[in-house]
């Protein structure tokens, strides 16, 4: 399935919730969910009861597009996730936050995970002192992310904005450095997005 290519809002309005795809517009009163908190289209009203099914349709799409994956590559993690030991909902959030792209947003070299997923694929990014191109890439406790180029104006711009969205627990960050260490994996309690992970089991096990 290839990538969706619309209004990055219109996902957000989809879903009901702010999915920070857009930056720093997300932070201002422009953000379309601040404006207009209801799905798009012009049929909004007429639309049924939401069925059991559409619940759990609805929780697998909004986290789908909180990583900005193609539902192959959200069922590839998933598939992950399910070979793991212990409980797959909590693998499967893990997993994706241990993604490359998911780790640069993190650690605020990108205002957004579309943005840090550029970054990784035009090779400005290194893993322990290694370029890694590839944005699936897992990153491991221990691993030293670094911004290969110092100068890179996007990168400069988005550690400005690191502040203001918080950085996890898990993470060390030497802005001027930009790098970051990643000092531990994260816990399902350090993923702080209002997530219902059983949803997506069930939803796949159906
Ligand atoms: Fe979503 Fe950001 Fe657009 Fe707001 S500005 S609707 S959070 S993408």
């Amino acid at each position: 399935m290839s990538r969706y290519i619309g209004p990055s809002c219109r996902l957000c309005r989809r879903e009901g919730i702010k999915l920070f795809l857009k930056g720093e517009k997300c932070y201002t009163e422009k953000c379309a969910i601040e404006k207009r908190n209801y799905p798009p289209g012009v049929h909004v009203d007429t639309r049924g009861k939401i069925m059991e099914y559409g619940i759990r349709l609805r929780e697998k799409q909004k986290v789908r597009r909180i990583y900005g994956l193609s539902e192959k590559q959200f069922k590839r993690f998933f598939n992950l996730a399910e070979r793991k030991q212990g409980i797959t909902g909590s693998n499967f959030l893990i997993l994706l936050e241990r993604r490359l792209d998911s780790m640069v947003y993190r650690l605020g070299f990108a205002t957004s995970r579309k943005e840090a997923r550029q970054l990784v694929s035009h090779r400005h990014i290194l893993v322990n002192g290694k370029c890694i191109n590839i944005a699936s890439y897992l990153v491991k406790a221990g691993d030293e992310i670094s911004v290969k180029n110092k100068e890179l104006v996007t990168v400069k711009n988005a550690l400005e904005s690191v502040v203001r969205r918080g950085l996890p627990l898990w993470i060390e960050l030497d802005k001027e450095n930009m790098k970051g260490i990643i000092k531990q994996l994260p816990s399902r309690e350090d993923i702080t997005m209002p997530i219902k992970e059983q949803l997506i089991v069930e939803y796949y096990s159906r």
